[in-house]
């Protein structure tokens, strides 16, 4: 089990054990045998953390051929900050990142929380199946509770993990592309469904998490890059921007580059988010930088970056003129996950005799 998300554990650590679970899961993966749910908060335009961190994992098991779900859980908003501001225009600008990424959107199912009140629904029995003493010991929701906008704790976000079970269970996806942060919500919806499965009747399956290679991305502060910590590069940044950011992001006076994710997080991030970009292993970008110092380390990864993400951004650009595409994207989506969930709730009421 993971620890708190703003943890900066050793990357590669984390990255080594995540490749022991993910790889052969996605080399057995085959159309057909899975179904996927992920999704992202409708709070702020999606990062390179979320893109090597669960996107373009979603990406290659959709090019594999299996069913890709994406849930955009814009309830879920509300759960640290009272307001949901600029909600339809997030939403959208996720189904963009989403298309430029490289998410097919003739195959994939995307949907908003709002736009499927049968899911929402399995929120209730759920509930009754885990404990305060559970909920309050969830690492993430604490994390998210210390960064959280609200002075007090909501119902909602102390129930956060619930609601994601109700996401994930409604399709009953069995494998849920995540950043480490996800992992303990992962397990309390494999403690649902075993649950459901043992008081009622056996209807879900216990999704398993997958890991990439970069399960915990930091951002320019060196703590979990995230949409809402204004420490974000964002997939759809300019080239300046990029640049501009990774200048500024912390790092540490030692000149000589070494990849040591536990002692020297901000440098270890930067030469990590390099070599995913360029295919290659963290120490050696560091050993080829060897003496030239965080300004060279920097450089180095602002190429690596904008050279990466030049196809992806030029694609965002182009499709970010298409809105109706992405509105119909939703449409057929919201459809498709309706007609699934009605299904779900229908033999949830079956199993527990409701009327
Ligand atoms: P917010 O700050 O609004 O919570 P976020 O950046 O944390 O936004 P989420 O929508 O909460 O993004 O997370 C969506 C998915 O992306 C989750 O699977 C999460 O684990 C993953 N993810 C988010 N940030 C990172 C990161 N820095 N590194 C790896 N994966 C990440
Ligand atoms: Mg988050």
């Amino acid at each position: 089990m993971s620890t708190t998300s703003t943890s900066t554990t050793a990357a590669a650590t984390v990255a080594e054990h995540a490749a022991d679970t993910a790889r052969p899961l996605l080399a057995e993966s085959a159309a057909g045998h899975h179904r996927i749910l992920t999704g992202d908060r409708p709070t702020g335009p999606l990062h390179l953390g979320h893109y090597f961190g669960t996107l373009q994992n979603r990406v290659q098991l959709q090019s594999q051929g299996l069913e890709l779900m994406i849930v955009i859980p814009d309830y879920q908003v509300i759960t640290d900050r009272d307001r949901a501001d600029r909600l339809a225009e997030h939403v959208e600008n996720l189904v963009l990142d989403y298309l430029a990424a490289g998410v097919d959107p003739a195959r994939a199912t995307i949907f908003t929380h709002s736009s499927v009140p049968a899911l929402n629904q399995l929120m209730l029995p759920f509930l009754s199946l885990v404990s305060i003493a559970e909920l309050s010991r969830n690492p993430t929701v604490k994390d998210e509770i210390a960064h959280s906008r609200q002075a007090a704790v909501s119902g909602l976000m102390f129930t956060y993990p619930v609601h994601q079970a109700a996401d994930i269970l409604f399709c009953k996806a069995d494998l849920v592309p995540v950043g480490q942060d996800q992992l303990p919500h992962l397990e309390l919806t494999r403690t649902v469904a075993r649950r459901f499965n043992d008081r009622y009747a056996a209807i879900f399956p216990e999704p398993q998490a997958l890991l990439s290679d970069a399960p915990l991305l930091l951002g320019t502060d060196a703590g979990k890059m995230s949409k809402s910590r204004n420490n974000a590069i964002t997939l759809g940044a300019d080239e300046d921007e990029t640049a501009r950011l990774l200048r500024g992001a912390v790092t540490d006076p030692d000149r000589r580059i070494t990849y040591d994710p536990d002692h020297r997080p901000g440098v270890s991030n930067l030469l990590l988010l390099s070599a995913l970009c360029q295919g290659r292993d963290p120490h050696q970008v560091a050993e080829e930088i060897g003496d030239g110092g965080a300004a060279v380390l920097k450089r180095t990864t602002t190429e690596a970056v904008n050279e990466y993400f030049r196809p992806l951004r030029a694609r965002r650009a182009e499709l970010a003129t298409d809105r109706a595409l992405l509105r119909e994207t939703l449409r057929a989506g919201s459809a498709r996950a309706n007609a699934i969930a009605d299904r779900t709730l229908d033999e949830v009421r079956a199993a527990m005799g409701t009327f």
